[in-house]
C-alpha cells in the first residue's frame, strides 16, 4: 500500500512537473516525453553540471569575488535606486538613461532604440583577444507595474540590469586579463509587463541574432529550476485588438449612420455564446475601451480588445479563428467594417536541461536560499517563448522574497536584505553558467544539440496535437 502510494505520488509529481495540462495534450505528448526522457538520460545533466560546479578553478571564483565587490559598492545601490524610481513599460526614459551611462562607463558600446523600440538598448562588448569566440547574451529588464498608488517594482524588475551588469563587467575584466576570445552583449528589453511583447519585436528585428545563448535572472519566492521540455508559465495567450469602423449621424437620422458600438456589443455577446463551444480551459477576457464620445452622434468607432488563452497554441489558434469569424459577422450584420489587430503573442517555450541544471549545481554549491529540490515546469526563459524557441538559454531565480508577486512588499523586500543577497546569488550563478559556456567547446555543442533536438520534438508535438484533435478544430472547410 505505501510502495503503492509512493508511485503514485511520484507519477502525480512526475505529470504536474510537465507542462502538459489537458487529457488531449498529455495523449499528444506521451511519446514525445518519453524522447525526452531518454535525451536527458543520454545528457545526464545533473550530474555533468554538479561536477562541473564541484571543480576547482580559480579564475571562476575571482570572478565570484569581482561580482560581489561591484554587488556591494555600486550595483546594489543602483538597483535599489531604480526601485526608488519606478517607470511603468515603454516610459522607462530616466531608467534607460541611468543604466546605459552605467554601461558605458564600463566600456560597452551601448545602442537605444533597438527595433524601433525606444527604450529597448543593446550594450556590446567585443574582447581585444578576438571577437571569434562565443557570444554571451544577457537579458535585462527594467520595467515597473502599474499601481493604484502608481508605478512600483512589484516583480523585481529594478535589480535584473545591476545584476546582469555586475556579470558583463566581471566577465569582460577576466576575458580581457586573460586573452579569452569572444562577445558579450546586454540586451535592454522593456514593457515585459504589458504588451505588446517587446521581446518577439526585437526578435523578429533580428536583436538577439548574435548570442549564442542567452541568460536573465527574475526575483522569485524560491530557489528552483525547470525542467527539460516545453512549456509556458501562463497559458498561451493572444492578445487581439477588434476596431470596428462605421459612419457617424444626428441620433435623430440615425438610419444614415452605420453604428460600430452595436457591432462591438454583438462580437462581445457572439463571444459569450461562444464560449459552451470552446473547451473548458479556456480563459478569454476582454473590455471595450473605446464606444463612442457622445450619446448623440451614431459612434463611427468602437474597440473591442481581448486576451485568449488556452494551454496549447493548436487549440487557441481554433478559437481564434472561430472568434475572428464572430468579428466579421458582427461587421456584416451591422454594415460596419472591422479590422483585427493580433498585437501580443505569447507561446509555449523550450527549456533546456544542461543550462537548467548547471544554474541548479552553482545554487547548491553556493549555498542559496530556500533552494526547492524538485525540478519544475517548464516554461522557457523568457515570457513571449519566441526568443527561446530560436537560442538556448536560461533563467536564474533565486529566492528573493516570500511575499506575493506584484505585490507591495516583493517590491520592499526587492530593497532588504532579503533581495539583496538573492541578488548577488543571481549574478554568481549567471557568471557560473557563462563562464562554462564561453570556456568549453563541449558544454557549448551540448547545449546546442539539445536545444535543437528538443525544437525538433516540439514541432512534432505539435503535429500530434493537430491529429489528436482531428476534425474538432479548423472549421467547416477543413472538414470537407
Ligand atoms: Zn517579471
Amino acid at each position: 500500500m505505501r510502495r503503492l502510494l509512493a508511485f503514485s505520488l511520484t507519477l502525480a509529481l512526475t505529470a504536474a512537473a510537465f507542462a502538459q495540462t489537458t487529457p488531449t495534450e498529455r495523449a499528444a505528448a506521451a511519446e514525445i516525453l518519453q524522447e525526452i526522457e531518454a535525451l536527458q538520460a543520454r545528457i545526464n545533466p545533473t550530474e555533468k553540471a554538479q561536477k562541473m560546479a564541484a571543480r576547482n578553478d580559480a579564475q571562476r571564483d575571482a570572478i565570484f569575488e569581482r561580482i560581489e565587490k561591484l554587488w556591494t559598492s555600486e550595483m546594489r545601490a543602483l538597483s535599489d535606486y531604480i526601485g526608488q524610481n519606478p517607470e511603468v513599460g515603454w516610459h522607462e526614459f530616466e531608467s534607460v538613461d541611468t543604466l546605459t551611462s552605467v554601461l558605458r562607463f564600463y566600456g560597452f558600446d551601448v545602442e537605444t532604440g533597438q527595433a524601433g523600440l525606444e527604450t529597448a538598448f543593446v550594450g556590446g562588448w567585443d574582447s581585444p583577444a578576438g571577437a571569434e569566440g562565443p557570444t554571451l547574451g544577457i537579458i535585462v529588464e527594467y520595467d515597473a507595474l502599474r499601481g493604484t498608488q502608481g508605478a512600483f517594482h512589484g516583480c523585481q524588475h529594478n535589480a535584473q540590469s545591476p545584476v546582469g551588469f555586475a556579470v558583463a563587467i566581471a566577465l569582460s575584466e577576466y576575458m580581457e586579463r586573460e586573452g579569452v576570445a569572444g562577445r558579450i552583449r546586454v540586451y535592454g528589453t522593456p514593457a515585459e509587463e504589458m504588451g505588446p511583447p517587446a521581446k518577439t519585436i526585437m526578435y523578429e528585428a533580428g536583436v538577439f541574432d548574435e548570442a549564442d545563448m542567452l541568460i536573465r535572472s527574475h526575483g522569485s519566492d524560491e530557489t528552483a529550476r525547470g525542467r527539460a521540455g516545453f512549456g509556458v508559465c501562463c497559458l498561451n495567450i493572444n492578445e487581439v485588438k477588434y476596431t470596428f469602423k462605421g459612419r457617424p449621424a444626428h441620433q435623430r437620422s440615425s438610419w444614415h449612420g452605420r453604428n460600430a458600438l452595436a457591432a462591438a456589443v454583438q462580437f462581445y455577446t457572439a463571444v459569450d455564446h461562444l464560449r459552451p463551444t470552446f473547451r473548458p480551459e479556456a480563459s478569454i477576457q476582454g473590455v471595450i475601451p473605446e464606444g463612442g464620445i457622445a450619446p448623440n452622434v451614431v459612434p463611427d468607432r468602437a474597440v473591442v480588445d481581448y486576451y485568449f488563452r488556452y494551454p496549447d497554441e493548436v487549440y487557441l489558434e481554433h478559437m481564434q479563428q472561430m472568434i475572428d469569424n464572430a468579428a466579421r459577422a458582427a461587421a456584416l450584420a451591422t454594415g460596419t467594417e472591422v479590422e483585427i489587430d493580433r498585437y501580443g503573442e505569447y507561446r509555449d517555450g523550450i527549456t533546456v536541461g544542461s543550462l537548467e541544471e548547471l544554474f541548479f549545481a552553482y545554487a547548491e554549491k553556493l549555498g542559496a536560499p530556500n533552494i526547492n529540490p524538485e525540478p519544475q515546469r517548464p516554461a522557457g526563459y523568457e515570457e513571449t517563448g519566441f526568443v527561446t524557441r530560436g537560442i538556448p538559454g536560461v533563467g536564474i531565480s533565486v529566492f528573493t522574497s516570500a511575499a506575493a508577486g506584484h505585490s507591495y512588499e516583493r517590491w520592499q523586500d526587492s530593497m532588504k536584505p532579503v533581495g539583496h543577497i538573492g541578488f548577488l546569488y543571481d549574478a554568481q550563478i549567471m557568471a557560473a553558467v557563462l563562464y562554462h559556456f564561453l570556456n568549453e567547446e563541449d558544454f557549448r555543442k551540448t547545449v546546442a544539440e539539445e536545444h535543437r533536438i528538443l525544437s525538433g520534438l516540439f514541432d512534432q508535438y505539435l503535429e500530434r496535437l493537430r491529429e489528436t484533435y482531428g476534425d474538432e478544430i479548423g472549421g467547416a472547410a477543413a472538414r470537407q
